[in-house]
């Protein structure tokens, strides 16, 4: 079995080692030291100043993004939402949940995210931008100079959901003024699921999450940051997965996060040409290094089944309306051209025969 996914994704060995290991007991400075280095590697990789704070949260992806909007906004704000497939629905859907006011910028299969468009919306009815900077359900990546600009002009926070895009596309913490950015153990870092990370500005930290009255005890930033001070974590944490994620940091600090984004950006350009090249089609908005999106209405679940079956690649299916329309092929983690090759290969057969 070859992962093409975006999460979980092929693993590193030397991730592999380390989960291999008996579990330390973590109320340890020698952990605590653990902590602090996980903050400072990933406050590095993304030029997050000193200043920002990080959280640690035990959840999936999807935990973060609730637990984000919880700690900075409340029924007194209006949001407005990117909603150009699967995971920008997901943020309109917690909004609904906690009866936070939003708006949605919604964009139909195939569409482009654009300054007209976003101009549409009045920036001024709002407090804060939710966007997924990589749509993963269509592979769209948005333009983050753009959003960043619209949120400089109106004066609104900045929430990137960046799970999918952290350690595949550029994203800069303190340029783009981001006040939340998310990120998750399972995509580019290719780790085991169950760690969250979120990125939090020292102006949304001040402004919002010290002011709210969270109605959560699992994900209150507060305490959460309030523990981090001391490199712990209010509760028992995924403590394997962050042993993982310093391995894992630490190799990325050594190969330089440009470079990996660079390597990915290659083997994804490389991809997408002999894909042309053969005939297949790809979707005309820009798309994010972390996955290659493929038309092939209508038989996609069958492309993505058969791959799996005949050839033990698998690629990430997709679901609801995309069904049909869509295969992803993912880029992350311990996959090379090798790889590709043999996956090209495979699809070229099965289509022969569709
Ligand atoms: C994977 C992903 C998530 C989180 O999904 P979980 O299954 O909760 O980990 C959220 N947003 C985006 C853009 C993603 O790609």
């Amino acid at each position: 079995m070859k992962l093409f996914t975006v999460g979980p994704v092929e693993m590193f060995p030397d991730t592999l080692e380390v989960a291999t290991k008996q579990l330390p007991y973590f109320r340890t400075p020698e952990f605590s030291q653990i902590m602090f280095e996980n903050e400072e590697m990933f406050k590095q990789s993304i030029h997050a100043p000193k200043e920002a704070k990080t959280v640690f949260l035990t959840a999936s992806g999807t935990g973060a993004m609730e637990a984000a909007v919880i700690n900075c906004f409340t029924e007194e704000n209006r949001l407005l939402v990117i909603s150009g497939g699967g995971f920008g629905k997901r943020f309109a859907e917690i909004c609904a949940i906690h009866r936070i006011p939003y708006d949605e910028l919604m964009l139909d299969f195939g569409e482009t995210l654009t300054e007209e468009k976003l101009e549409k919306f009045d920036g001024r009815q709002y407090d804060a931008l939710l966007v997924n900077l990589h749509e993963t359900s269509t592979g769209q990546l948005y333009d983050i100079e753009l959003l960043a600009n619209y949120c400089e002009k109106y004066n609104l926070y900045f929430v990137v959901d960046a799970i999918s895009a952290y350690g595949a596309d550029k994203i800069d913490f303190a340029k783009h003024k981001i006040d939340v950015l998310i990120a998750s153990s399972q995509k580019a870092l290719a780790l085991s699921p169950g760690i969250a990370i979120v990125e939090i500005s020292r102006r949304i930290y001040e402004e919002r999450v010290l002011t709210i009255q969270q109605a959560t005890l699992y994900f209150d930033f507060k305490s959460h940051i309030d523990n981090m001070k001391r490199g712990q974590t209010p509760f028992t944490p995924a403590v394997g997965i962050l042993l993982e994620l310093h391995e894992r940091l630490e190799k990325m600090q050594q190969l330089g996060m440009d470079n990996i984004q660079k390597d990915m950006r290659e083997l994804a350009d490389r991809f997408r040409r002999e894909l042309q090249k053969r005939g297949f089609r790809l979707p005309s908005y820009p798309m994010s290094n972390a996955l290659t999106p493929v038309i092939l209405e209508p038989h996609a679940k069958s492309m993505y089944e058969r791959l799996k079956q005949e050839y033990g690649l698998v690629v990430t299916p997709n679901g609801g309306s995309l069904a049909e329309v869509l295969i992803r092929v993912g880029h992350l983690g311990n996959v090379c051209w090798q790889d590709y090759e043999k996956l090209l290969i495979a699809m070229q057969q099965i289509r022969a025969t569709l």
